[in-house]
């Protein structure tokens, strides 16, 4: 696994720790962690208006969540960047994730895998939807590797999860394909939760409040808290992140994947205000959240923001690494006031 070579100084780190104070975050830096073999690492990529999750598991093995975008991103550099952290004689992905059929979450699939060996897929939803570009060719010529989760297909909170391996770390699939009136393709995106002995990252997809109250009802929401939430559906207002949501994920730190100027105004001024009485204070970062006026989007810059709540839209790639008790959030240090 290679390290973080050419980042720049670690912007934040809120430090889950036997001993603080709830709420009283620490700096570190990626020194202080683990050797890199031992070390979780999730890489929100900037693909502008889409997601792309590379996760980088203690012990070996890759996975990688969605990879698409709208608009916004530099396909180059988002394959080069993955490509950078594969093993260069052998490029493989163990485990790919698709969490639903739209185009933002898979089409720079087609060449971000070209010549990368692939384990396994989990997926919601048939090839033919995944129909933007060449990739459901690519699924068809791959289906005997190819899981499709259905409604029934999730993990308890204990035990060996059952569709996902990742070194010395969990993924957890807490829903799947969830059947909703409201948003359907969105509401089918697979939840996943990766945990590394104390720290616990949840990734959503596109997730809507129906995926959400499933995941609700499902599991205890003591257990449901995590130090990290990867916002649902890019920091949507309408769909995701409902209220309660927010208090059972209790997130430390928060992170949104979004293009800068995006036309659906995403992130949501209001989704961030309802995860800021989670999250932790913080060093001063850029963000930029956006409201509808009409059909207008309308942004604000926000360049001290304070609260542990990252978007790639202001502050690059991000980084969330853990040796499983701390963790640490480093981002580009570039971090942007006006698009790329
Ligand atoms: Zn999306």
């Amino acid at each position: 696994m290679k390290r973080l070579d050419g980042w720049g100084v670690l912007a934040v780190a809120a430090v889950a720790c036997g001993g603080c104070a709830a709420g009283d975050p620490r700096t570190a830096s990626l020194a202080m962690m683990a050797s890199a073999a031992d070390e979780l690492r999730v890489h929100f990529i900037d693909v502008g208006q889409g997601d792309c999750t590379l996760i980088e598991c203690p012990g070996g093995g890759v996975i990688l969540v969605d990879c698409g975008s709208l608009g916004g991103g530099d396909r180059d550099r988002v394959k080069a960047y993955i490509r950078e952290r594969l093993d260069a004689n052998a490029p493989r992905i163990d485990t790919l994730i698709l969490t639903h059929p739209d185009a933002d979450h898979y089409n720079l699939l087609d060449d971000v895998l070209d010549g990368v060996t692939v384990g396994k897929v989990l997926m919601t939803g048939t090839s033919d939807e995944y129909s933007s570009g060449d990739f459901s060719a690519w699924l068809d010529e791959h289906e005997s590797i190819v899981k499709r989760l259905r409604p029934t297909d999730f993990d308890t909170t204990d035990g060996e999860p059952k569709y996902c391996g990742c070194g010395d770390a969990q993924v957890r699939i807490l829903a799947a394909d969830v059947a909703a009136a409201a948003s359907p393709t969105n509401a089918r995106s697979i939840v996943a939760l990766v945990q590394y002995e104390d720290f616990d990252v949840l990734l959503t997809g596109d997730a809507t409040f129906d995926t959400e109250n499933v995941i609700l009802g499902r599991y205890d929401q003591a257990w449901l808290e995590c130090e990290v939430l990867k916002i649902g559906h890019h920091g949507s207002e309408t769909t995701s992140t409902s209220e309660a949501w927010a208090a059972a994920i209790s997130p430390e730190a928060a992170i949104v994947s979004a293009g800068y100027s995006n036309r659906f105004a995403h992130p949501r001024k209001k989704v961030i205000q309802r995860l800021t009485p989670f999250t932790a204070a913080e060093n001063a970062h850029p963000m930029r959240w956006g409201w509808s006026e009409g059909t207008t989007a309308k942004f604000e810059n926000l360049p001290d923001f304070t609260e542990a709540i990252y978007s790639t839209a202001t502050n690059g790639d991000i980084v969330v690494s853990s040796d499983g008790t701390e963790y640490a959030i480093a981002f580009d240090q570039r971090a942007r006031t006006q698009p790329r």
